[in-house]
């Protein structure tokens, strides 16, 4: 097998390896690492339709990874993939109105970042370990919510490794920031800010580039380091459900081999979808992939119009982690639609970066056939989850709605009715009173516990471990500090 080498969208520079690309996180120019060709499968999908989750991990990622060994992915793999999933499917299927819901919420957290957020740090310890890196790492974080969590429960006890996260002190969920601070792992450390999620962003990336912190770091034998989406350590573990999910409708009959399907994924950072397309291009019979939006459809609009801009009121929405107006991983499809050409790409985000705009050209519009857009606002998203419920039974978050609700008008406008499925990206026990107020009620006085409970009996899916946990649990990070310390409070806890 040929080594498959990754570069940056911006530069025409070095290219690493796998391992070196998700050491690293982000190029020295600023891009994002993208592999030179997109590896085919190794395998029919007939082939696939027989392992189980982790075989098809090792089956996929040893393409992209290509610097591991079998061995190697296969104890990351084992390592990610094991009871801390309350399934032993890892991503069971739901059938339910007419579409295939691949259930990508059944990890420590709740939600799928879990999905590429448990594996992240094995790879990167491995990945220490190959090039001779003997300091620790310490991946440094700054959250709205999700991405915090599922990275503390990541990292938490894996040797080599400290993760610190901050969080605005006042600008998350009260069962996100209860998710946060009982985290247990000597490891660990959570720090409440006073200030907002940008004001913790920019302290953290100030942080990443201070030359004399990093130094100082060094010093004592340690290294920052950064699970955000745009690691490849990320991405490439994504590409695997839409491999697993294709191979589990083939072996339940539900489509022919060769036979394409579409899939309609609930879109923020642009990451989920893009591993979608990844997997198309390797080889999965995906007919249209299907990026839903909320009511910050900057997206919607970019495929609609081929402008992307982001000079537009930020609304607050009951699918949160979709609030986002600067989607990170459009950068690998932009550099892709623009020919490889990073000159171009790079272009288009200094655009980005000054007026907060670029537009791409009619040729690059023309490469965007695989993809349709489309948005729901709140109203079509509460009434999704109430029709399914009150058809089916079965209750979807607020962010899976979203998806389910645009997948439904998309099959309604184009007559397209290949078979759907739609990642379903959090437990409705994540958001439970949005869930249950669209479900219908009100539940003004009722405590979120309690509302959990309910949401069991309406539902008939137990309550997951992952609240259960947090119901009684033990504060153990009380830390806040004001955003001029938080180069102090790393240190401190490093104790450098
Ligand atoms: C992060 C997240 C998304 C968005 O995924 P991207 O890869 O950023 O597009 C959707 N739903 C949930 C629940 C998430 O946590």
């Amino acid at each position: 097998m040929s080594e498959l080498l990754y570069g940056s969208t911006r530069g025409t520079g070095e290219r690493v390896t796998a391992s070196r690309a998700i050491l690293k996180g982000l190029a020295d120019d600023g891009g994002l690492f993208v592999p030179d060709r997109i590896p085919a499968l190794p395998m029919s999908m007939g082939e696939f339709s027989a392992l189980s989750y982790q075989e098809t991990a090792l089956a996929v990622m040893g393409e992209f990874l290509t610097d591991f060994t079998e061995a190697e992915l296969r104890a990351c793999i084992d390592g990610a993939y094991d009871s801390k999933f309350d399934t032993e499917e890892i991503v069971p299927i739901k059938e339910a109105d007419g579409a295939y819901y691949l259930e990508l919420f059944h990890g420590p957290t709740i939600a799928f970042k879990d999905m590429a957020l448990s594996i992240l740090p094995y790879l990167m310890v491995t990945a220490a370990k190959k090039n001779q890196v003997g300091n620790e790492i310490v991946i440094l974080t700054a959250t709205s919510g999700d991405t915090g969590k599922a990275a503390l429960a990541g990292f938490a006890g894996v040797p080599g490794t400290k993760i610190i996260v901050f969080y605005p002190k006042d600008g998350v969920s009260p069962i996100q920031k209860k998710q946060m601070v009982t985290q247990k792992g000597a490891n660990t450390f959570v720090v409440g800010i006073r200030g907002n999620f940008d004001d913790a962003q920019s302290g953290v990336k100030a942080m990443f580039g201070d030359e004399g912190l990093k130094q100082e770091l060094d010093a004592h034998g340690y290294q920052f380091s950064s699970a955000n989406s745009i690691n490849i350590g990320r991405l490439v573990p994504q590409v695997v459900y839409y491999v697993y999910a294709y191979g589990q409708l083939l072996k339940r009959g539900i489509i022919q081999d060769g036979e394409e399907i579409n899939v309609t994924v609930p879109t923020g950072n642009f990451g989920n979808i893009l591993a979608a397309y990844y997997a198309k291009m390797a080889g999965v019979p995906i007919g249209k992939l299907i990026c839903a939006s909320n009511e910050n459809k900057v997206l919607f609009d970019f495929f609609r119009t081929g402008a992307y801009d982001r000079n537009r009121e930020f609304i607050l929405t009951s699918s949160p982690s979709m609030d986002i107006l600067i989607s990170s991983n459009l950068e690998r499809l932009v550099y892709k639609i623009a020919g490889n050409d990073a000159g171009r790409d790079a272009a288009l985000m200094r655009e980005l970066s000054e007026t907060g705009r670029y537009e791409i050209t009619d040729a690059m519009r023309e490469e965007l056939s695989d993809f349709a857009g489309g948005f729901a606002g709140e109203e079509e998203t509460e009434a999704e989850i109430r029709a399914v419920y009150e058809r089916t039974g079965y209750v979807l978050d607020t962010h899976t709605a979203v998806a389910s609700s645009v997948g439904r008008s998309y099959r309604e406008t184009t007559g397209d009715d290949r078979k759907m499925v739609i990642a379903s990206t959090a437990s409705p026990y994540k958001f439970t009173r949005s869930v249950m107020e669209a479900i219908g009620g009100k539940y003004d006085g009722m405590e979120d516990f309690a509302l959990a409970d309910k949401l069991a009996e309406l539902s008939g899916v137990p309550v997951p471990a992952a609240v259960e946990e947090i119901r009684g649990a033990e504060v153990l990070h009380k830390t806040v500090c004001e955003i001029s310390e938080m180069r102090d409070v790393v240190r401190s806890f490093l104790g450098v």
